[in-house]
C-alpha cells in the first residue's frame, strides 16, 4: 500500500494523519464522568466486526495516517483484540501505535500488547485510594489496576502514561499522591479537565470542575516543574518533573482550546467517523462498506470528500452550543 501524506488536508489546513478507534462502546468499569450507571450499549450486530474495522483502518493507512490510538469503551474486552491488533502492526506503516485502557485486564495483556506492536500505552488512574476508586469507577478494584501497570512496566514500553480525570471534592486530593506514584514508577501523567459528554447523573459537572492551573498549581507545591516542548500527537502539553524522568501533561480543552493543532478524527465502535470531540458532524462509514465491500477506492474519496465537515474548534465552553448527548465510551476517548 502506497503512503500519501497529505490526502487528509481539512478546509484549515490541518493535516489529519491520526486516527483514534473505538473498538467497543462497552467497558468493565462506570466511571462517574464518562457513563451513567444503567447504560444501554450499542446491540452487537450494529458494531464494526474487526474486518470491517481492519478495513477501515488499512485504508486510512492508506490515505497516510501514521498514528493510530486504539481505545473504547475498554478496548481489552473486545474479543479477539489481539487478533486486530497484529494484523494492523503488520502493515508497518505507523509511526505511533497506542492503546488507552482502564488497566483492568492489564495483568493478562501486558504481553499481548507488546507482542502485537503497540509502542505506547495510556492507562487511566484518577486516585489511589480503593474505596475512592471503587466509588468512581462503580465496579473497578484498585489493586487489579496496579498489578496491571506493573505487568505492562515490566514490557518495556516505550512510553507509558497515566490519566487522570480530577473532579473537586472527589479526588482532588489525589493529584500529589497520583504525582508521586507516577514519579517513583518512572510513567507520565496527564490531568485531564472533565468534558461535558452525555448526561451524567452522578455530580454536576459544573461543581465538580477543576482546571488544568489549578491542579498544576497544587503540583507545584511539592515538584518543580520546566515547560516541556514534548508533544505525542495528542492535545496534552507537558511539563518536565525536574529531578525525575516523568512529566505531567494537562488536557484542558475548557481553558486552553487546543483545537488549532487538531490532527485527528475518531472511528466509533459502530463505524461513524467524528471529525470533533466538542461536534456532532459525522458520517457513516458502516453503511458505506456494507454497500460497497471492499471498494478501497470509493471509500478513499468517501473519507476525504467528508473532511469539510471537520469544524474549526469545539464550544465547550459556550452555553449557547448545543449539548453533546454522546458519552465518551461511545466517542472514543
Ligand atoms: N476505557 C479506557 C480508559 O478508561 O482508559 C479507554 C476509553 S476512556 C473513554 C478514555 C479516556 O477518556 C479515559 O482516560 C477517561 O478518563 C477519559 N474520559 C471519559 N469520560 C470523560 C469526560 N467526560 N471528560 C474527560 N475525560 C473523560
Ligand atoms: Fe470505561 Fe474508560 Fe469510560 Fe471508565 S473512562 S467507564 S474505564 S470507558
Amino acid at each position: 500500500m502506497h503512503i500519501t501524506p497529505s490526502e487528509l488536508i481539512d478546509p484549515f489546513g490541518r493535516n489529519i494523519d491520526y486516527l483514534r478507534v473505538s473498538v467497543t462502546d462497552r467497558c468493565d468499569f462506570r466511571c462517574t464522568y464518562c457513563m451513567a450507571e444503567d447504560m444501554t450499549f450499542v446491540p452487537k450486530s450494529q458494531l464494526l466486526t474487526l474486518e470491517e474495522t481492519y478495513f477501515i483502518i488499512e485504508t486510512f493507512l492508506a490515505l497516510g495516517v501514521k498514528k493510530l490510538r486504539i481505545t473504547g469503551g475498554e478496548p481489552l474486552i473486545r474479543k479477539d483484540i489481539d487478533k486486530l491488533l497484529l494484523k494492523i502492526n503488520r502493515q508497518k506503516l505507523l509511526e505511533d501505535y497506542t492503546i488507552t485502557t482502564n488497566g483492568n485486564r492489564l495483568e493478562h495483556f501486558a504481553h499481548t500488547l507488546k507482542t502485537a506492536g503497540i509502542q505506547r500505552i495510556n492507562i487511566s488512574l484518577d486516585t489511589l485510594d480503593s474505596a475512592a476508586f471503587k466509588t468512581l469507577t462503580r465496579t473497578g478494584t484498585l489493586h487489579n489496576v496496579l498489578r496491571g501497570i506493573d505487568c505492562a512496566i515490566a514490557q518495556n514500553f516505550k512510553k507509558i502514561k497515566l490519566n487522570a480525570v480530577i473532579l473537586q471534592g472527589q479526588n482532588d486530593n489525589a493529584v500529589l499522591p497520583l504525582t508521586h506514584y507516577a514519579v517513583s514508577k518512572g510513567l507520565d501523567i496527564s490531568f485531564i479537565e472533565e468534558m461535558p459528554l452525555g448526561n451524567t447523573t452522578a455530580h454536576n459537572r459544573a461543581d465538580a470542575f477543576m482546571s488544568s492551573a489549578t491542579i498544576k498549581r497544587m503540583i507545584e507545591e511539592e515538584f518543580t516543574l520546566a515547560p516541556s516542548s514534548h508533544r505525542t500527537g495528542g492535545p496534552s502539553r507537558y511539563w518536565s518533573i525536574l529531578g525525575s524522568h516523568s512529566k505531567v501533561g494537562f488536557i484542558s480543552p475548557h481553558s486552553n482550546n487546543f483545537c488549532a493543532d487538531c490532527n485527528r478524527v475518531r472511528l466509533t465502535a459502530e463505524g461513524r467517523l467524528l471529525f470533533c470531540l466538542g461536534n456532532e458532524h459525522s458520517i457513516d462509514l458502516r453503511q458505506a462498506i456494507r454497500e460497497y465491500p471492499n471498494d478501497t477506492k470509493r471509500l478513499k474519496d468517501f473519507i476525504t470528500a467528508s473532511l469539510h465537515l471537520k469544524p474549526e474548534k469545539h464550544h465547550f465552553n459556550d452555553p449557547e452550543a448545543p449539548q453533546i448527548i454522546r458519552f465518551m465510551n461511545s466517542t472514543g476517548g
